[in-house]
């Protein structure tokens, strides 16, 4: 979640992205402004206008081709396949584009409520207690019916989309401990089992082939290479495109009924990143975000006149491993300590714990920032292996499978084990015969540390964490030699901010209005995150992007 400049600007709403627009030379299109202070707009202004830039002046003979469509879908992942599917489906003639040789396929795990699949796994989640949850993460700085939206149409979305791969010779399962005790439900940790995966051949998939089919089958014309430039605006309404082809000239694109951005967020974009969310880039040190994720959505919709997020927020996953002389922000590097995710002893580089470590997996890299050099080290044992099952995590950190039977969605054991070798291997992860000789090698204090270790087992020992409250079955003592010890630091999936949008996913406008003809699904748009990814709801991100991208492809066809 980023504040300081961008907080203090996008806080103030209608005003700020006015003035950014206006001070980008955009009068054309620029949003109504609001009251604002001159000395704030100024200042905005030439705080952030580089991350937004101003919208390209193309010299209109210098367009190539102009072609014609009454749905145009930007951008072919996750949301823009959900997109374009349903757009054809509903009658319309559908035109998408793709920056990239082919789009960024639909993640593994897809989220959802009151599938078929949950109902005969017993698996009945209620609504209203699920929106509160995800809500809850972000202190409701949220549009709640969004939230519910998407609780109310996700089984459609997502049953439509598994019988799809299931047609196409695939297994389509959910992912569920129905054993799971009341204990195992408490604490920082209640988990919903709204992951659903396309599985084949024992693994889960992460592609778009069954559905990239039937979206050709359906009539999409799809055009690889070509990337939106920006939003042709007429009057009030977004009438389309101009975008750059795979010779790298301009073409326009018009759409009759209206335009689906889809465009995947702004992980890749280091202005925006840094100047949006500076306090995000001192919790990570690894970015995984997909290349194209640059920003080009979102930017074209302010410059169309759309608000933006008041909070800017990302995906950050505890797995990134540091060297015994890096700290979090600073040094990048690259690589996984998938373990991270799992609720071992937790220090500080004074050697001293500092919070409850069994947390969604953000939760532990934000309490870091408030550590010195917002590092921590990660402790474990010998004996890992059988904490690991005890622990029973969910989402992606889940190294066996599910009591349904479902595969991991990412990692097993017996590949991570292969990873923390090399990580070993590279002096990365340490491993000592001693818990001092482990503080030595991961520089830190290693009397405090061993201080540190003792009263921690101490508490195992007692069966109660009475200094943070972690559950009782997530205590794993550090007794049996050799010890592990690793620094770390959060990596960065995506992010989770962008143009706040209405239940019909059309863009708003600074003073909520919407804009007609634009619609924004998936990491471009806005109003459903805020300050931290529900991770034990997994496979939200997915799940809403599918779901509002499917939406809005009925909608715009409709119009
Ligand atoms: C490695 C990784 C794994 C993840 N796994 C999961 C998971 O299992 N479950 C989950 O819920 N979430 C997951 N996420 C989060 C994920 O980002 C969202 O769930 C969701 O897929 C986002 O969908 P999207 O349509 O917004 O973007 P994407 O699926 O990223 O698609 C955006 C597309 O737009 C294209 N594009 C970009 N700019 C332009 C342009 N100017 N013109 C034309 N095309 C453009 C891109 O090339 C890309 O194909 C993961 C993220 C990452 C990075």
């Amino acid at each position: 979640m980023g504040t300081s400049i961008s907080r203090r600007s996008f806080l103030t709403g209608a005003g700020s992205v006015a003035a950014l627009v206006a001070s980008a030379g955009l009068s054309g299109c620029a949003p109504k402004k609001r009251d604002t202070s001159e000395s704030e707009t100024t200042s905005v202004a030439s705080s952030e206008s580089s991350w937004l830039g101003s919208a390209p002046t193309i010299d209109k003979s210098s367009i190539t081709d102009v072609l014609s469509c009454e749905v145009l879908v930007v951008g072919c992942g996750t949301s823009g396949n959900f997109a374009a599917c349903s757009a054809a489906e509903h009658g319309a003639n559908v035109i998408a584009i793709e920056k990239g040789g082919r789009g960024a396929g639909v993640r593994g795990t897809i989220g959802a409520i009151g599938t078929k699949w949950q109902i005969a796994n017993g698996t009945n989640i209620k609504a209203t207690d699920i929106c509160h949850d995800i809500e809850r993460y972000s202190a409701s700085a949220v549009n709640s019916r969004l939230t519910n939206l998407w609780a109310s149409q996700s089984a459609e979305t997502v049953e439509w989309y598994g019988d799809l791969n299931i047609a196409a010779g695939r297994d389509f399962v959910i992912c569920s401990d129905n054993d799971l005790s009341a204990e195992e439900q408490s604490g920082y940790y209640r988990h919903w089992a709204t992951g659903h995966a396309v599985v084949q051949d024992g693994k889960t998939m992460e592609d778009d082939t069954v559905i990239n089919a039937y979206a050709v089958k359906k009539g999409v014309d799809f055009h690889y290479f070509t990337k939106m430039v920006e939003l042709v605006k007429e009057n009030d309404r977004v009438t389309g495109i101009i975008a750059q082809d795979e010779n790298r000239n301009y073409i326009q694109i018009n759409a009759s009924k209206g335009v689906i951005v889809c465009t995947g967020g702004y992980a890749h974009n280091q202005d925006m990143l840094s100047t949006l969310q500076p306090d995000t880039m001192q919790i990570f040190s690894y970015n995984s975000g997909l290349p194209n994720a640059q920003g080009d959505g979102i930017r074209a919709c302010i410059w169309a006149g759309s608000d933006f997020d008041a909070t800017h927020t990302s995906m950050l996953f505890d797995r990134c491993p540091l060297g015994p002389n890096q700290v979090a922000g600073k040094d990048m590097t690259q690589g996984m300590f998938w373990m991270g995710s799992q609720p071992w002893l937790k220090v500080n580089l004074a050697g001293e714990r500092f919070a409850d470590e069994s947390t969604p997996y953000d939760f532990i890299l934000h309490a870091s920032s408030k550590q010195p050099d917002h590092t921590y080290c990660t402790i474990y044992d010998s004996n890992y292996e059988q904490y690991v099952y005890q622990f029973k995590t969910q989402g992606c950190s889940r190294m066996f499978p599910f009591e349904n039977g479902a595969p991991v969605s990412a990692m097993t054991l017996d590949v991570v084990k292969g990873i923390n070798a090399q990580l070993l291997e590279k002096g990365i992860l340490q491993q000592a015969d001693t818990i001092e000789e482990l503080g030595q090698k991961l520089n830190i204090p290693p009397d405090k540390f061993a201080e540190t270790v003792k009263h921690y087992n101490q508490l195992v020992a007692s069966g109660t964490d009475t200094d943070f409250g972690k559950e009782s079955f997530r205590l794993s003592p550090v007794d049996k030699p050799p010890y592990f010890g690793i620094r770390q630091t959060g990596y960065l999936l995506c992010t989770m901010d962008g143009v706040p949008i209405n239940e019909d996913m059309n863009a708003l406008d600074p003073d909520g209005n919407p804009i007609k003809g634009l619609y924004v699904c998936g990491n471009d748009s806005g109003s459903f995150f805020s300050h931290s990814y529900p991770d034990l709801v997994p496979g939200l991100a997915c799940g809403r992007s599918a779901t509002f991208g499917r939406r809005a492809g009925r909608i715009a066809a409709s119009m």
